[in-house]
């Protein structure tokens, strides 16, 4: 009777290989995955939160610009989901 720990030492060898494998797929979509957008527009007459690029806020800004700072909600602009002139607040995601 001979044992035979040598095929089980390979076939550990063989598993180590494919997880350190996963491993580099893994890092590598977390990597490709991006937000939609750096900017939130959280708007209160409709309640939804927005995700817009920096380009995107900076032109609703600079088109209907009326800021009320100490104001929760201090920006008075053009929601992107209600499409309405509302109160948001802009977040940097
Ligand atoms: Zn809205």
């Amino acid at each position: 009777m001979s044992h035979d720990p040598t095929g089980k030492r390979a076939l550990f060898t063989s598993q180590t290989g494919q997880d350190q494998a996963a491993d580099g797929k893994a890092a590598l979509f977390s990597h490709a995955d991006q937000p939609p957008g750096p900017v939130l527009i959280d708007c209160q007459r409709c309640g939804a939160t927005t995700h817009v690029g920096a380009g995107d806020a900076l032109r609703r800004v600079l088109g209907l610009s009326l800021w009320v700072p100490g104001k929760p909600y201090s920006r008075r602009l053009r929601c992107p989901a209600c499409h309405r002139r509302a109160w948001v607040r802009l977040t940097l995601g």
